[in-house]
């Protein structure tokens, strides 16, 4: 089979390799829809994860089920299926702690892409199908339910980490598609303002449709002066960050008040430290939560977030700005998530067979 892959840090190519095997739990699966993700570029041109060799990229995937091993219950040949990003061991003791993201270890979970060969291919794998896979609801665009292989579920554990609930004001930093989905989950968990750091003008203009009240601009300074200008010097009850770089973290302690939680879900590429401004901590002392998290996967929860969507609480359809049609297409959509034009959210390819 064809995939896309990361040929070594700094480089992307076509990889020809053999048709994954399928275990007694698993499934194999063709792609009807895939996203590329900025995940991705960390992976290949930072070199976030280390040196992989001719690993297929992808994480991001609506998929139809070509085979499924013969202890799978609920899914069969010819379903189609939400694809989490991550897929957990369910049986671990991770899991049983509460964290299967982290299953046999920190990040564990997330294996496309990472630890195994990812979703950029003509068939892929996925372990524990039962537990991991979702039916792609009846009527759901394919193009759309891929953002709930990561967008939704990343931006949405963000403010779950930040434990937003009503009237709170919320920072977010970044509003590239993770942040925009943070935006969104932090109205329909009841925040009051929500204050949204971003630049590109099709992301500021969304950010408004998903809640944002405030929009500030990295470019215009620093972020925390500005946050303190908006609030009066008061200050933001709770922050997530879904972009920046190492020094956002300093910017976000500086705006949270004591008693408040600064969320962390991006992805921090390179650098060895992140830095925490002592006297804005409170000198240590200022109970101001500092976490970060790879997002939650699992049917369960999957299927609960398509339900939103189902029901009309969230509508991703205008993250997807740049749309194209078949496999062939994967070098050009990862070119775009690299070079981040301005009219760029997020990049789709739906796939279609004739069979
Ligand atoms: P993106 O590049 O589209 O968006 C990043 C945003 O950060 C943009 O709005 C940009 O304007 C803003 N930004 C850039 N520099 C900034 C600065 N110095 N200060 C403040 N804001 C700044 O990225 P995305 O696709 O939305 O992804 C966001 C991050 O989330 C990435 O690092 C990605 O790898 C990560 N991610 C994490 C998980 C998880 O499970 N935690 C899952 C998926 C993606
Ligand atoms: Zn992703």
């Amino acid at each position: 089979m064809k995939g896309f892959a990361m040929l070594k840090i700094g480089e992307v190519g076509w990889v020809e390799k053999e048709v994954p095997k399928c275990g007694p739990l698993d499934a194999i699966c063709r792609p009807i829809a895939l996203a590329p993700c900025t995940s991705d570029i960390h992976t290949v041109y930072e070199g976030a994860v280390g040196e992989r060799t001719d690993m297929i990229l992808g994480h991001e995937a609506v998929g139809e089920i070509m085979e499924v091993g013969e202890l799978v219950k609920d899914f069969k040949v010819g379903d189609k299926v939400l694809v989490p990003a991550i897929t957990p061991d369910w049986g671990s003791l991770e899991a049983q702690r509460g964290f299967a993201q982290h299953s046999g270890g920190t990040l564990g979970g997330w294996k496309f892409s990472n630890f195994k060969d990812g979703v950029f291919a003509e068939r892929f794998h996925v372990n524990e199908a039962d537990a991991n896979l979702a039916l792609l609801p009846e009527g759901m665009d394919p193009a759309d339910a891929t953002m709930l292989s990561d967008m939704v579920p990343t931006g949405f554990h963000g403010c779950e980490l930040a434990e937003v609930t009503y009237g709170e004001d919320v920072l977010v930093i970044g509003i590239g598609p993770v942040g925009l989905m943070a935006v969104a989950g932090a109205a329909l968990r009841g925040a009051a303002r929500i204050l949204a750091v971003g630049t590109r003008p099709n992301c500021v203009a969304l950010a408004k449709e998903y809640g944002a009240t405030d929009i500030i601009s990295y470019k215009d300074g620093p972020i925390d002066e500005q946050v303190m200008k908006l609030t009066g010097g008061k200050g933001v009850d709770k922050v997530i960050i879904a972009g920046g770089d190492n020094d956002t973290f300093a910017e976000a302690v500086k705006v949270t008040k004591p008693g408040g939680i600064i969320a962390n879900i991006n992805y921090l590429g390179s650098g060895d430290y992140i830095k925490i401004p002592r006297e804005a901590w409170g000198v240590g002392m200022g109970h101001i939560r500092i976490v970060g998290g790879l997002m939650p996967a699992g049917r369960m929860r999957t299927e609960r977030l398509a339900n939103m969507m189902m029901n009309g609480r969230l509508d991703v359809s205008g993250m997807l700005t740049h749309k194209f049609e078949g496999l062939e297409s994967l070098p050009e959509a990862l070119q775009l998530m690299k070079d981040k034009p301005s009219d760029l959210i997020k990049p789709v390819i739906t796939i279609s067979y004739e069979d």
